[in-house]
């Protein structure tokens, strides 16, 4: 498959967009990408992310509002369908790592999704 029209060509996860890098899927549609992360955190852990390559959430503008608006709706629902119990007593974290200060390793905009019974391996 090929690269998003504003793919980053050394970015990881445009390339798992791409189909380049396997991934294991969780969900997809024409904007929006989510798979689980390779090096889990919580017993549910996974990322979802934008196609179109958006280095972090410092360079969201407001024609991003409803791409947002949509990760964030989805999150909640994806997060139930892959394990995490109901809120209150369940739930789960979402996290955007942003920039140097904010532990951010890959630069393609993502939210980690976390949940699952604790203990988690982090956090
Ligand atoms: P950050 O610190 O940038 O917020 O987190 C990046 C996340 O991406 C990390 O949790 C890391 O485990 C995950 N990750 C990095 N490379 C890959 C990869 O090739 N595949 C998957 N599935 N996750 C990755
Ligand atoms: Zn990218």
């Amino acid at each position: 498959m090929s690269l998003h029209p504003n793919a980053d060509p050394h970015c990881i996860f445009c390339k798992i967009v791409a189909g380049q890098i396997p991934s294991r899927k969780v969900y997809e549609d024409d904007d929006i990408y989510a798979f689980h992360d390779i090096a889990p955190w919580a017993p549910v852990h996974f990322l979802l992310i934008p196609k179109q390559h958006i280095p972090s959430m410092a360079q969201v503008t407001p024609e991003h509002e409803r791409l947002l608006g949509r990760m964030m709706v989805l999150a909640p629902k994806l997060a139930l369908e892959l394990g995490c119990r109901p809120y209150p007593e369940g739930g789960f974290r979402i996290i955007a790592n942003t920039g140097a200060d904010g532990a951010q390793e890959v630069h393609h905009l993502h939210l980690h999704v976390m949940g699952g019974p604790r203990p988690w391996a982090r956090g």
